[in-house]
């Protein structure tokens, strides 16, 4: 994978170049893993502390705004930004870089076959994360399937302001990364019921990831609900080599 850091542009050749291809999008972050590594409460740990140490809140009250700020933004860190003049660059530090993910995340071989059984002479994989680049090719090259993607689109924490899923401008960006111009060539998949109901709402076909332990939403969001990656063989059969 051939990403420009400087510009923000990833591309796989060169920045937009068009493709004829499907796009397949994947997310990161409990849907390339599960919900079991329990990277997510790992990191709301050290967001707490964050909130801790540089709000200078009592324990409940940096997990209370912490919460607050994931319902009403997304992201922790959109809250910060907006309402406490945070930088971006230093929060992803202290957070999603300093998470111990060596000795959680593991190469995955059922993973790396799964996606090798795309048809990649028909399809162009895609990432696609709200984190930011550093931790997205962080997880990626540690589950060892990074090679298998041709870029990146993800939250950039340098830039004036943060755009990230749901968002309909997040979705135009990560097409314009990928190349892609078609909505309906676009193929998504993410745990984040949010996500997935903004990529349909977008015109793409949108997989939402529910594990069997994690609680689905009383409204379905996207075209469909799979328990794993691997039923993504059954509902797009036609993005995977006959
Ligand atoms: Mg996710």
């Amino acid at each position: 994978m051939v990403v420009n850091q400087t510009n923000g542009e990833s591309n796989g050749v060169s920045p937009r170049q068009p493709t004829s291809k499907k796009v397949f999008f994947f997310d990161i972050d409990n849907c390339l893993y599960p919900k079991s590594y329990k990277i997510h409460e790992h990191m709301s740990e050290l967001i707490d502390n964050y909130f801790q140490t540089h709000l200078a809140l009592s324990k409940e009250d940096a997990t209370e705004l912490h919460q607050r700020y994931y319902k009403d933004y997304g992201l922790a860190i959109e809250g910060l930004v907006r309402h406490h003049q945070i930088d971006p660059m230093a929060y992803n530090r202290l957070v999603d870089d300093a998470l111990p993910l060596e000795d959680i995340i593991k190469p995955n071989p059922k993973l790396r076959k799964l996606i090798e059984d795309i048809d990649r002479s028909k399809v162009k994989l895609w990432l696609f994360t709200n984190a930011y680049i550093t931790h997205g090719k962080r997880v990626v090259s540690l589950l060892g399937i990074e090679d298998l993607f041709e870029g990146i689109t993800y939250c950039d924490y340098a830039a004036e302001k943060l755009l990230c899923k749901p968002s309909p401008a997040m979705y135009a960006k990560a097409m314009r990364e990928a190349g892609v111009a078609d909505v309906t060539q676009c193929y998504f998949v993410d745990d984040s019921a949010l996500n997935a109901t903004g990529a349909k709402a977008y015109g793409w076909k949108a997989a939402h990831l529910v594990e069997a332990e994690a609680k689905a939403p009383a409204k379905p969001a996207g075209d469909y609900q799979i328990q794993s990656l691997e039923e993504l063989r059954d509902v797009f059969p036609e993005v995977f080599k006959a």
